[in-house]
């Protein structure tokens, strides 16, 4: 995939909200990285220091991408790719997050799988999507051979990561982003800065207040549109208020094709190799931190509305889970905390 020209500068916004205290300001940038349009929004008194936290910020999202991003020729995972069979030495990031994708694989029993890479290619969802394929029963079975998180060994001591079998490839699309809204978070924190909030993408972090003095508003969008948009970001069905938590939204809506009035889309079920049959459009998860937020969205879309609620209540993490029949099903804790927009969807109680 090409990527996306990095640090174009889309914005620079300056905004001031009424009430907020003497000279607190938020600064708001945002840039393309990581292939997708990422913004930093600071809440500072001098701007000066604003902008160096910004840059702070976006400086370790790009780094991450050097080291993380599957379609680069010299990134530590392309060489950890590369290698399989033999283990390879990488950062210590690239090692933090590869254990932390490993660990989220076995608290969802395999429904998140970062070595889901050998099918994810056969899709070819990252491509031109005008022109989609279905990829073959059998060429789907061969490459799934290669699925299993299990086969990752990890060498902490000596900082390697072992695909154990040839053909192994790592994958970490559906974790990276919310590892690098946390990198960034924190990398805006040490240059002194009491409230940010970092976007890339959908998988956002937000630390401190706003200058209104509230929570971060932020809203989830709505996965079936009735009208057509060119923002569609910026069709929302509800929306919350973000303290000190990390959210992420995976849904069946952002990178898909229908075909034979089926719909096919980007998160694959690591047992079929097929998107994953679901009782789900969109699925939000609310949590400290970013990267378990990013990957528990992909993985409770694929288990579905009973295992996912089971898993997200039992470790005490926030969800709104989107049925196919626009039916929302909120954890207990989220009960009474957002504001849903559209009638159109509904939320009804779980009972399992
Ligand atoms: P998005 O990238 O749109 O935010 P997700 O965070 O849900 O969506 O991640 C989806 C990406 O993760 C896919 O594009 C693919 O690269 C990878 N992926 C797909 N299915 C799985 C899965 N079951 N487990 C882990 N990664 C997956
Ligand atoms: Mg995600």
């Amino acid at each position: 995939m090409k990527r996306a020209a990095a640090c174009l500068l889309i914005m620079i916004s300056l905004a001031f909200i009424s009430g907020c205290t003497e000279r607190d300001r938020m600064y708001r940038e945002s840039r393309v990285l990581m292939d997708t349009f990422c913004t930093i929004t600071v809440v500072s008194a001098s701007e000066e220091k604003a902008r160096e936290a910004i840059n702070r910020g976006f400086a370790e999202i790009e780094r991450l991408d050097g080291l993380l991003n599957y379609f680069s020729e010299d990134s530590e995972i392309t060489a950890v790719n590369r290698a399989a069979g033999r283990p390879v030495r990488v950062s210590r990031e690239t090692l933090d997050i590869v254990k932390k994708a490993v660990h989220i694989s076995e608290i969802t029993g395999g429904a998140f799988d970062p070595t889901i890479a050998p099918v994810v290619s056969l899709w070819k969802f990252s491509k031109d999507i005008s022109a989609p394929s279905i990829p073959s029963r059998d060429a789907v079975a061969t490459a799934l051979r290669h699925v299993d998180y299990r086969k990752i060994e990890i060498n902490t001591a000596a900082s390697e990561i072992y695909l154990t079998e040839k053909g192994m490839e790592l994958d970490l699309g559906g974790i990276a982003k919310g590892y690098a809204a946390d990198r960034a978070v924190e990398a805006v924190k040490a240059e002194g800065i009491k409230a940010a909030l970092v976007a890339v993408a959908g998988d956002i972090r937000g630390f401190g207040l706003n200058p209104s003095g509230q929570g971060w508003r932020l809203g989830i969008q709505d996965p079936r549109p009735e009208t057509v948009s060119e923002r569609p970001w910026e069709d929302v069905f509800a929306t919350l208020e973000l303290r000190d938590r990390a959210i992420s939204t995976s849904g069946d809506y952002q990178r898909f094709f229908i075909k034979d009035g089926k719909r096919y889309f980007h998160i694959l079920d690591p047992v079929t190799g097929f998107p994953a049959e679901t009782d789900l459009i969109s699925v939000t998860v609310i949590a400290p931190e970013g990267y378990v937020t990013d990957s528990l969205a992909t993985a409770v879309f694929v288990l579905g509305v009973e295992k996912g609620m089971k898993l997200l209540e039992s470790m005490g993490i926030d969800g709104v889970l989107v049925c196919a029949d626009k039916k929302i099903l909120l954890t207990e804790h989220l009960r009474g905390k957002i504001n849903i927009l559209n009638p159109a969807y509904q939320a009804v109680n779980y009972s399992p």
